[in-house]
């Protein structure tokens, strides 16, 4: 489970995150869907470890990550621009993940990284795992290629099976549809909602896109100036929203 606690966070004087809690289940599949701007991104990447709260806590399993660097925190992150290094291939992006927790294993530990398997085991066993990624995803012929050479969505599924290597806890993922075509982002929905099931781990996606919200999941989380108006089922924010705000945001009847 995820728990966030009070969270606060500001831009010099301009609060970004005012006071925002909320409780994340074992795979769940919970939306934060909010207008640009109303601080979707921030709370992720506090959850993410790659930005500090100013006050607040977080838990992830049985662990308060407050102090935890981004490695360390049992989750992985698909960014909207997917982030993937242009130089390299897709089986080099999506081992990177791999290969950086081999390195600080090492450096943590040098006495113990020398009893580790030989590096060609190593080597060897990343690039099964990388090969079997790419084929349930569906890009295990393009593993030679380089970003510059996919389409948009082949890119983006690069980038989810980046995260996938590493075998995360929680999924955060920050829009990773918008760079799409329309027909393309309804297809992709059903990929991710697909693999949710398929993996039952936790995600926690943001987007600004309410159909997409409401078809992928079992929650949605309400943004708005960096608060959560209401946590609840996409059908009781839908049919039953708690204040006018919502209700304007999703467009219902009330
Ligand atoms: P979008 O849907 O457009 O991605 P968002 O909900 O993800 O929006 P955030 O990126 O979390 O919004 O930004 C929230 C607010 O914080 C915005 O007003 C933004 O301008 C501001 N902000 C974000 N990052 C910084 C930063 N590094 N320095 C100053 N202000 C920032
Ligand atoms: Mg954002």
């Amino acid at each position: 489970s995820v728990s966030i606690d009070s969270i606060r966070r500001s831009y010099g004087s301009t609060p970004v995150l005012r006071g925002v809690s909320l409780s994340i289940a074992d795979g769940e599949f919970l939306t934060l869907l909010g207008p640009s701007g109303c601080g979707k991104s921030t709370l992720l990447r506090v959850l993410a470890g790659l930005e500090v709260q100013d006050a607040g806590s977080v838990r992830i399993g049985e662990r308060v990550v407050d102090d935890a660097r981004p490695k360390r925190r049992d989750v992985a992150m698909v960014f909207q621009s997917y982030a993937l290094y242009p130089h390299m291939t897709v089986a080099s992006n999506m081992a990177l993940p791999l290969r950086m927790r081999r390195l600080s294993a090492f450096q943590r530990f040098p006495f113990f990284g020398r009893l580790l398997p030989g590096t060609s085991q190593i080597a060897a066993d990343i690039e099964l795992e990388v090969t079997r990624t790419a084929k349930s995803l569906g890009i295990g012929h393009l593993l030679a290629r380089k970003p510059g050479q996919l389409s948009g969505g082949q890119r983006q599924r690069v980038a989810v099976g980046r995260a996938m290597v590493r075998h995360p806890a929680v999924f955060l993922m920050d829009e990773p549809l918008s760079n799409l075509d329309a027909k393309l982002r309804v297809q992709m929905r059903a990929e991710i909602k697909e693999l949710h099931k398929r993996l039952g781990v936790t995600f926690v996606y943001v987007t600004h896109d309410q159909a997409e919200a409401m078809t992928l999941s079992d929650r949605v989380a309400v943004m708005l100036d960096g608060e959560l108006l209401q946590v609840a089922p996409p059908q009781t924010i839908y049919a039953d929203p708690d204040e006018r705000r919502v209700a304007e945001f999703i467009g219902s009847p009330k």
